[in-house]
């Protein structure tokens, strides 16, 4: 876990003072519900411990030019942008300016600020460190200014901050999940209209979290190509969204490949549906059994899994304390989820990881001593 005081003191080395304002926000694991945010339909996220920290003062130098260091990026040079010149570069910078662009926006009048980041949330493994990003620094600049902001309007800038400056067609699953959600409870998130319910995990219960360690490099072409394949799926079928088809049937009878893409998305929603009743009832079996099944759906119909994360979910499947297991995230790569009988998850990723090979890492439960650094 990061200490309390990453971002402090990364900010204090940066800037040669101390900052105003220290906020954070958390990743987040998806349960069930993959793929299905960017059509109206349900996810059931939750928070992971590992989160993003941020550090904020109001800038001295009076020229509007924003100065922002991250432990997870070299550290120490800040990369630096002016308030109201918002523009594209293709780094990290751009959901920092992304979020600054989209507040303006709303009318927000945002002062030039020095920040600091430090995150162990890990990047691009699926767990959302983008969105944790978004968030700490929207909660970062409220409490830095004064202006009202609630967390579903935080979630939804984060989103149009990744939408539109840095140019990533993400769903609001990350943001929601990581401004609203916690560890322990589940987010029951209808996508379309922003209603949403906590769902607590069964008692009994324990979440793990296992990166296959490929990293989803291409995943950005490969997961706009089947949001397309989702759009063109739901056209073909006259309808907005795939959210407004209930039978996978239907949406299987298309030609191929859109029709085992919307199949995916179709049964997808309604396992999300028989998720929060499982959990709700405590029947585990039934739960461990959706998520199987969501797997082999993102394997067969939506194809977004890659060997390696298949064999890791086969191998968190076949152990004796896992109920269920999936890949989670876009795919491509990156983490899978399983759920464990409590107290029993660090065990089982030991055994899963022994198993797999020395790429696989624990990431849930977090380790003790988990630092920053580490979380690259
Ligand atoms: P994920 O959200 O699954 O971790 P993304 O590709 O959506 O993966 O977002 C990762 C990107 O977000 C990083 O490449 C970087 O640009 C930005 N980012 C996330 N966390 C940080 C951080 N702590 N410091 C700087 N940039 C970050
Ligand atoms: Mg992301």
């Amino acid at each position: 876990m990061a200490t309390s005081s990453a971002a402090l003191a990364v900010f204090e080395r940066a800037f040669g003072r101390t900052p105003d304002v220290l906020e954070r926000a958390p990743g987040r694991v998806n349960l069930i519900g993959e793929h299905t945010d960017y059509s109206g339909g349900f996810v059931l996220p939750m928070a992971i411990p590992q989160r993003t920290e941020i550090a904020l003062a109001r800038a001295t130098g009076g020229d509007g030019v924003c100065r922002v260091v991250s432990a997870n990026h070299g550290g120490r040079a800040p990369a630096m942008f002016e308030i109201g010149r918002e523009e594209r570069t293709g780094t990290w910078i751009d959901y920092v300016q992304g979020v600054v662009k989209a507040l303006r926006e709303t009318g927000v009048l945002v002062p030039a600020f020095d920040a600091a980041v430090a995150s162990d949330v890990p990047i691009g493994a699926g767990l959302s460190s983008s969105a944790a990003l978004e968030v700490a620094l929207l909660r970062g600049l409220r409490a830095l200014v004064g202006f009202p902001l609630d967390d579903v309007t935080i979630a939804q800038l984060g989103r149009k901050a990744e939408n539109e400056l840095v140019g990533a067609p993400v769903g609001i699953m990350d943001q929601m999940a990581s401004s609203l959600a916690d560890a322990t409870t589940a987010l029951f998130l209808d996508t379309r209209t922003l209603a949403y319910e906590r769902v607590p995990l069964p008692d009994d219960t324990e979440i793990l979290v296992i990166d296959s360690g490929v990293a989803h490099d291409h995943a950005a072409g490969d997961y706009r190509t089947r949001r397309s394949e989702v759009e063109r799926a739901a056209a073909a079928l006259g309808v907005k969204e795939l959210r407004d088809i209930d039978d996978p049937a239907v949406a299987g009878a298309l030609k191929e490949p859109i029709g085992r893409r919307a199949r995916h998305v179709v049964s997808e929603n309604a396992r999300v549906l028989a998720a929060v009743r499982a959990m709700r009832e405590g029947d585990l079996p039934a739960l461990g059994k959706l998520m199987d099944a969501s797997h082999a759906s993102l394997r067969d119909d939506f194809q977004v899994t890659v060997p390696d994360v298949d064999r890791l979910v086969a191998l968190a499947q076949g152990d004796p304390e896992v109920i269920g297991a999936r890949m989670t995230g876009g795919g491509f790569g990156g983490a899978i989820v399983a759920l464990t009988r409590r107290q029993k998850a660090a065990a089982a990723g030991a055994r899963i990881v022994a198993s797999y090979g020395p790429r696989g890492r624990v990431l849930v439960p977090a380790r003790d001593g988990w630092t920053s650094e580490e979380g690259r």
